[in-house]
């Protein structure tokens, strides 16, 4: 029930009204009791009443009848209780007609110019009244006074009685101004979060291509934003997931058709002489290798991703270890008539997996002496940069070069520059692996080329 913002809303509106209210209540209360103000209104307006009763009566100061009938009048006229009193003070004539005969007690008399008098009195009822009024002659003889009366309430009851109203209806006003703002509040919040929910709808029924629209209060448009980022990403993830397998079983339908033909014509005869059997053989051997080799770098990735790549972190000399990669690939620089040559001090250390790190240049060495020509030449240099605490080491060919638009995207998983090679070498995820372990040491990976001169790639690893 108090589930609904504009619930929420309006019961905590309610409760800051109420608060306000009865704080300024209090507040009042407080002041009343302490200052005489009210007591001073109403015998200001006992006083206005007596001042304007008074010009009135002269004519029938003489007869008492008159007199009363005059006073009853003026009474009812004025909204005053009016008595008369005599030397004694006891009451002659009461214009609600209670107290004739009876004595006041306690009658404190202060007495003005003019024989204007003001004070208070006990009332024979015992509750304590102030009066205004004026001594007048009496008909008999003597003096008697009239007072203009009006019980002297606590400060309690004339709060109640002239301040709590207006606070009352105060509190009603504030109350509807509140429950219309609860409304316009939460539905300025609703609205904007039912397009965000209804758009999540949306994609969930499988229409893609749907995004919340940013609208309504800075939480709410931070909250579509980060939704329209989030379905992005998934659905960037799934595209990559549907290229990932269109990928793979591209790869493999290669290989697949020559181990299925070349099979075949074991089977069936066709490769019947020795050389066609061994030549099957060799290449139905082949390209099984092929594959094994892609599916052995399809689980490395799947490892990285995983995070469950466990990598050794040792001492490790890089000069040694480029010196086996060169001595590694020499038999295949050799056969492509391509130039190894190495550079590298003494003493390069980083902290490191050295099987990984060793796969890394050696698919760089490889990448290098089967992109370059004949003649040409392939350059291994290692050095510390001195400044930075960083060993960086290039890889420099004298190949084709790679073209520009291909340069950012060569990481890539299955990513190759010239697809329409008879003869492939990989399936493009060679680097991609080479990158991973670069960058699980904390390291860097570029590559440059001039088209025509040949590539440099540049591997960047923390020094140790
Ligand atoms: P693969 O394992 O198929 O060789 P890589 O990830 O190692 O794939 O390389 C990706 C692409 O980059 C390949 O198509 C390759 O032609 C190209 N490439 C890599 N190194 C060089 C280089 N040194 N010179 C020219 N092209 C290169």
């Amino acid at each position: 029930m108090f589930r609904s913002l504009n619930t929420r809303l309006l019961i905590s509106y309610v409760l800051v009204i109420l608060v306000c209210l009865a704080l300024v209540g209090l507040g009042l209360l407080v002041f009343l009791r302490t200052s005489p103000l009210w007591t001073n209104l109403i015998a200001l307006r006992l006083d206005a009443a007596a001042r304007a009763t008074m010009p009135t009566l002269r004519p029938a100061l003489n007869s008492p009848e008159a007199l009363s009938s005059l006073l009853a009048a003026a009474a009812d006229e004025q909204e005053v209780h009016i008595l008369l009193v005599d030397d004694r003070n006891v009451v002659r004539f009461d214009s609600e007609e209670a107290w004739v005969g009876e004595q006041l007690e306690e009658v404190a008399r202060l007495r003005a110019v003019q024989n204007r008098i003001q004070g208070t009195f006990t009332a024979p009822n015992g509750g304590r009244w102030i009066f205004a009024g004026q001594m007048i002659p009496a008909s008999g003889g003597g003096r008697q006074s009239l007072l203009f009366v009006a019980p002297r309430l606590t400060a309690l009851v004339w709060f109640a009685e002239n301040l709590l109203p207006p606070l009352l209806q105060a509190g009603l006003v504030a109350l509807i101004l509140s429950v219309l703002l609860a409304l316009l509040i939460s539905r300025s919040v609703s609205k904007p979060l039912r397009r965000v929910a209804n758009a999540a709808e949306a994609i969930a029924r499988g229409e893609a291509g749907t995004r919340a629209p940013a609208s309504g209060p800075a939480e709410v448009r931070a909250l579509a934003r980060s939704f329209n980022t989030m379905v992005d990403q998934v659905e960037a993830a799934q595209q990559s997931q549907r290229d990932f397998v269109a990928n793979v079983s591209h790869e493999l339908k290669t290989p697949l058709t020559s181990i299925q033909g070349f099979s075949q014509a074991l089977l069936d005869g066709t490769a019947s002489t020795p050389e066609a059997t061994a030549r099957s053989a060799r290449v139905i051997h082949d390209e099984a290798e092929r594959m094994r080799r892609m599916v052995d770098d399809l689980l490395t990735l799947a490892r990285f991703d995983a995070g469950q790549m466990a990598l050794a972190r040792d001492p490790v000399e890089i000069g040694p270890l480029l010196q086996g990669c060169v001595e590694k690939l020499m038999p295949q620089a050799q056969a492509a008539q391509v130039t190894l040559v190495l550079d590298a001090p003494e003493q390069l250390l980083v902290a490191g997996d050295a099987d990984r790190l060793a796969q890394v240049f050696a698919n760089l060495i490889d990448n290098g002496v089967a992109h370059s020509p004949a003649g040409g030449r392939v350059t291994v240099a290692a050095r510390q940069l001195a400044e930075e605490s960083v060993i960086e080491i290039g890889v420099t060919d004298t190949g084709k070069g790679i073209p520009s638009e291909a340069l950012s995207r060569i990481f890539e998983r299955f990513y190759q520059v010239d697809e329409s090679r008879p003869r492939k070498r990989g399936a493009g995820l060679g680097l991609a692996i080479t990158r991973e372990i670069v960058e699980a040491h904390g390291g860097a990976i570029a590559a440059e080329s001039v088209m025509g001169l040949g590539s440099k790639f540049t591997v960047r690893l923390p020094a140790q």
